[in-house]
């Protein structure tokens, strides 16, 4: 993915520590660029929630509770009515009120939930409940992995199934699918539960992609887990990080502060670069 990479001294705290525990987002950041991940996890630093992740959010939890209720109760109208339930709480949070107006969200939303009426029937999906939202936790290759599965569903083929808002993949479909073959590797791992195949649903695009759950590509995950933990136990140790540079520059948050991408950048980690991201609206943990 990268176009060039650059090694970046950075000023870290005399005990920075990694997380105890690591997800697929922290995995994928990290693939993408050792920089951002130490902006992000190490050095604490957030962007301030989006529109798209306010509307990615209502649209799961809708999902979620649509496919909660008896199989032949999952009707559009009862999506629509969870949406109307749903939508305005989750708007009144704090993270999204900034959203309670933006109509094109709403909108955005409302077309993901009819489409999930497009490319599946719901009151055809044998789900239980205690298999949404699945909580996964559990030590992959020696690291505490975590996660929390969209949905798992047992019909005579065991899939795991993610739900995805926003733009189609395009070309970029196989990095998607590296989240649900981690994940099937969780569950064997943690259930001894052989995943058959994995799913994701892309519901603005109206695109299923499935997968067999093939092994390979389920333990090469597993093995880059292992890689990423000790590539950032190795940058934390040496207060260094590999910035990466490619086509997702253009919407780092820390592009102002990249010493690839901005010359004249502080030194990352520093009281200079923290008031740089301060000023541009960038939160601290
Ligand atoms: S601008 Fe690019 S190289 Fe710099 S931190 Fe962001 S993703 Fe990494």
């Amino acid at each position: 993915m990268a176009d060039k990479s650059l090694r970046v001294d950075v000023e870290q705290p005399a005990k920075a520590n990694l997380p105890k525990r690591v997800s697929y987002s922290q995995m994928s950041l990290y693939q993408q660029c050792g920089l951002k991940y130490f902006f992000s996890y190490i050095d604490g630093w957030r962007e301030p929630p989006t529109s798209a992740l306010a509307g990615g959010s209502i649209t799961h939890e809708v999902v979620e509770h649509l496919y909660r209720l008896a199989p032949e109760e999952r009707t559009l109208e009862a999506a629509m009515e969870l949406l109307r339930e749903h939508g305005p709480r989750m708007l009144k949070a704090a993270e999204y009120k900034p959203f309670e107006s933006d109509n094109k969200m709403k909108h955005s939303v409302k077309e993901a939930i009819e489409n999930l009426f497009k490319v599946e029937n719901p009151t055809e999906v044998v789900v239980q409940p205690e298999h949404l939202e699945m909580e996964l936790s559990v030590e992959i290759n020696g690291v505490n992995f975590f996660g929390k599965v969209d949905r798992f569903t047992v019909d005579g083929v065991n899939r795991v199934t993610d739900y995805k808002t926003g733009k189609s993949p395009g070309k970029f479909v196989d990095d998607k699918l590296a989240q649900p073959y981690l994940y099937a590797l969780g569950f064997k791992t943690q259930h001894d539960i052989d995943v058959d195949e994995v799913e994701l649903i892309f519901l603005n695009a109206q695109e299923v992609v499935r997968r067999p759950a093939d092994s390979g590509l389920v333990i090469s995950q597993g093995e880059k887990l292992a890689q990423m933990r000790a590539g950032s136990e190795s940058d934390v140790q040496s207060s260094s990080w590999e910035a990466r540079v490619s086509r997702l520059c253009d919407y780092c948050a820390f592009e102002r502060v990249c010493p690839a991408r901005t010359p004249e950048a502080p030194i990352p980690g520093s009281t200079e670069c923290d008031t740089k991201l301060s000023e541009a609206g960038l939160l601290h943990k």
